[in-house]
């Protein structure tokens, strides 16, 4: 894993017009593991030329070809599946069998999804005297965070390639690695120079540059709330295209009738993943009055399997947060929710037990959580639970619903009807039932302030087509 010093413009590494640079630290230990460009205006600038200058080449390309490229993406990317995978855990600090399962294997498996997809897809449909032809919106400015960091990337780059869009991609400036290795592998991959291009850099610098472009026809930002709505408010002033896939704070309600211990266990784990830092996280645990102690208690041992630990360690569950910021955050938020009420029933706000360098942070379990508390309102992104009381359905309908979010969620109960009842009420872009597993084609984004538009499957893709219909 050697960072690059220049840009991927063009289908080649150039020298970036910025002379700053940007400290890739590793969050288990503090060490700076590599440094990046810090890029500037006038990089992106010649990234979205060179964007521009390939579009046409691109969109005409016929699907078949541009599938055929995606797949060789997809088996570069296969190709280094393990230095994907040590690469995120060293920027990002997630155990390295997650990274492996996770961070490398997702996004490899997206990308063969969009790769059959290309393919597959009707770009042309009848419509009574109509033939309606789906044709790619232009050039695409992708932003990502570091979460997820390749996977986020793949969702926008592979989906927006499939369409016959270029992109021009600003990944987030603490996990810039994993975002060359990606360039490297889409030059493997043999796809045409300009068709993809990766500027690292500062959010409010070049990745302010990059949504107001006049040259980017699509802004796609993966981000926090406050600067999706700034982004989403200069797209709109432009006329152009806009999707935002933003925070959550998503519920899991167990129903009366639900296998308590396992609602109560997969949830730990769900938000204990990749330690707290999933926007889809089910951070807020609703339970009936009547099981809400056991549920308690359930939640209490099954946090204490969790011990932060040095994420090359095989035996380690829960690695740290990415950075300091991102700690000092979390702890803020754990002191606030003690000092509004709730009750700490596992972890806290103190550094881990011998775990005083890296940032790391107690897993944490709140109980007696109302909902109009911070930390059942905002969102932590971080390893803390949220265990809140319903009176009855109504009222869990109410809670689930009470946030600014609405980007996932978990229902359980003994009855799949009864559950899927419920989900039918909840204002959220996907529902797992009795713990569904995680689907790759199903449109993943919010309602509410959680986004707007859809990744993934066949959903994401026509967020980077625009139609034009001929009439016969
Ligand atoms: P962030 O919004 O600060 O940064 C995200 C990206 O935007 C980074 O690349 C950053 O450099 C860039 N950026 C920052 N300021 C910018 C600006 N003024 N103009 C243009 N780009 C700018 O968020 P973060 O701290 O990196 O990520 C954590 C947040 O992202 C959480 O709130 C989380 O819920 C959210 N998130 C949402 C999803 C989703 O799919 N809905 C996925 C992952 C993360």
């Amino acid at each position: 894993m050697k960072a690059h010093d220049g840009m991927y413009i063009d289908g080649d590494w150039r020298p970036p017009v910025g002379t700053g640079t940007i400290e890739v630290v590793n969050p288990a230990d503090e060490q700076v593991i590599g440094l990046v460009p810090a890029g500037v205006a006038e990089d992106v600038d010649a990234a979205v030329a060179a964007a521009r200058a390939a579009f046409p080449g691109w969109a005409a390309t016929p699907p078949a070809g541009r599938a055929a490229r995606i797949a060789a993406l997809r088996d570069a990317l296969a190709a280094r599946r393990d230095e994907i995978a040590e690469t995120v855990t060293a920027e990002l600090g997630s155990p390295l069998g997650f990274a492996q399962k996770v961070h490398a294997d997702l996004p490899i498996a997206v990308a063969g999804g969009y790769a059959e997809l290309a393919a597959t897809y009707a770009f042309e449909e009848k419509v009574g005297n109509s033939t309606v032809l789906h044709e790619p919106v232009g050039v695409v400015g992708a932003i990502t965070p570091w979460n997820y960091p390749l996977h986020q990337i793949v969702a926008k780059v592979a989906a927006a390639l499939a369409a016959g869009c270029t992109v021009v991609l600003k990944p987030a400036e603490d996990t810039p690695l994993v975002a060359q290795l990606f360039a490297e592998a889409v030059h493997e991959a043999g796809v045409p120079a300009g068709v993809f291009n990766l500027v690292t850099g500062l959010g409010p610098v070049a990745g302010q540059a990059l949504a107001e472009h006049d040259g980017v026809d699509l802004v796609s930002f993966t981000g926090s709330t406050a600067v999706g709505r700034r982004i989403g408010a200069v797209a709109g002033g432009a006329v152009k295209r806009v999707a935002l896939e933003l925070g959550g704070k998503s519920a899991n309600v167990i129903l009366p009738s639900a296998d308590l211990a396992r609602a109560v266990s997969v949830g730990v784990a769900n938000v204990f993943a990749n330690s707290g830092q999933t926007c889809s996280a089910w951070t807020r645990i609703l339970v009936d009055a009547a099981r809400y102690d056991e549920a308690v208690e359930l939640a209490r041992q099954a946090a204490a399997k969790y011990v932060p630990g040095d994420p090359h360690d095989a035996a380690s569950r829960l690695g740290p947060v990415v950075s300091a910021r991102q700690r000092d955050r979390v702890r803020g938020y754990i002191e606030q929710g003690a000092a509004e009420g709730a009750r700490i029933v596992a972890g806290g706000p103190e550094a881990p037990e011998g775990r005083e360098t890296g940032y790391y942070v107690r897993p944490t379990v709140f109980a007696d959580v109302t909902p109009e508390m911070t930390i059942a309102q905002e969102e932590i992104f971080g390893p803390v639970i949220t265990i809140l009381k319903y009176e009855d359905e109504d009222d869990a309908v109410r809670i689930a619903n009470g946030t600014v979010y609405g980007l996932a969620g978990a229902v359980w109960s003994a009855d799949e009807d009864e559950a899927v009842a419920f989900a039918r009420r909840l204002e959220t872009g996907q529902v797992d039932i009795n713990g569904g597993r995680f689907n790759l084609l199903a449109p993943f984004g919010g309602y509410k302030q959680s986004g707007v538009g859809r990744e993934l499957g066949a959903h994401g893709l026509t967020e980077y087509l625009q139609t034009k219909s001929l009439q016969f």
